[in-house]
């Protein structure tokens, strides 16, 4: 089943200074004074953790929300240089939080420390994006079902508020290639992922299901008519103004 409200997160990575603020500033503009844009749509920004609390600070109360790209897996203090906890993410005024994008999958990231970054998370009140991808093998050996499948039951618990959940569907094949996903087989796979979070969570009502993955201004068309998918993590377009404008444009016009 569809949701009515649609995403457009972006991911900076390691990307941005503090006067890339402009950059969020114009979409911000954009998204107030487009009558198209309403209270159906939502932008999400994650910029790197240095610029978090100054740009969620400046965005309070404005249209776009801002949210960090990843979070230590346990605890809400203690001996971990460098490492920054759920609370301390919240602490500073963010709503949401990225958790298994495969950038931190291949640095290490298990499932069991997914689960965890993800229940920290929720108990700090705030909302995941959840990542989850098959890579190019698992997908010419027919195991993308089995993969996903594998990557949600063990970080996902019936346990979690579903509500607070965002599952993002990033094939590794497809991130920063140009490559995006026939729309049909996308179209099978946000289903199939939907179906296997209904079981977990025993709800009928779907949790939210994103794509990402090379998504521009240009290929956003095709996605248009794949009515469960919600809404597009972005990585690379999202780190211009023009780009990330045009992608919401030429989805909803
Ligand atoms: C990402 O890294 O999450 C991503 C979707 O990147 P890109 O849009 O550049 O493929």
């Amino acid at each position: 089943m569809a949701n009515n409200m649609r995403y457009f997160i972006g991911n900076w990575k390691m990307f941005g200074v503090p006067k890339s603020i402009s950059i969020l500033d114009k979409i911000n503009k954009f998204v107030k004074s487009d009558k198209k844009f309403n209270k159906k749509y939502k932008v999400v920004i994650a910029p790197p953790y240095t610029l978090v609390q100054s740009y969620a600070k400046f965005f309070q109360n404005k249209q776009i929300s801002i949210g960090a790209q990843n979070c230590y897996h346990k605890d809400n203090f203690g001996a971990n240089t460098g490492a920054i906890s759920p609370l301390m993410i919240k602490s500073i005024g963010t709503e949401y939080v990225i958790v298994g994008h495969s950038d931190n999958r291949s640095e290490g990231d298990t499932d069991v420390m997914l689960k965890s970054k993800v229940e920290n998370s929720l108990n700090n009140k705030l909302k995941v994006v959840f990542c989850i991808g098959e890579n190019k093998d698992h997908k010419v050996s027919n195991k993308t079902f089995e993969i996903l499948e594998t990557q949600i039951k063990n970080a996902l618990d019936v346990r979690f508020n579903f509500k607070d959940i965002i599952v993002a569907y990033e094939p590794i094949w497809s991130i920063g290639t140009g490559q995006i996903p026939e729309p049909n087989d996308l179209l099978k796979t946000t289903i199939f992922i939907k179906k296997v979070l209904n079981n977990i969570f025993k709800k009928k009502t779907s949790t939210v299901v994103l794509y990402g993955g090379s998504v521009d201004g240009k290929n956003i068309s095709q996605f248009k008519k794949l009515d469960e998918i919600d809404g597009f993590l972005i990585g690379g377009a999202s780190k211009s103004d023009e780009n990330f404008i045009d992608i919401i444009k030429n989805y909803y016009r």
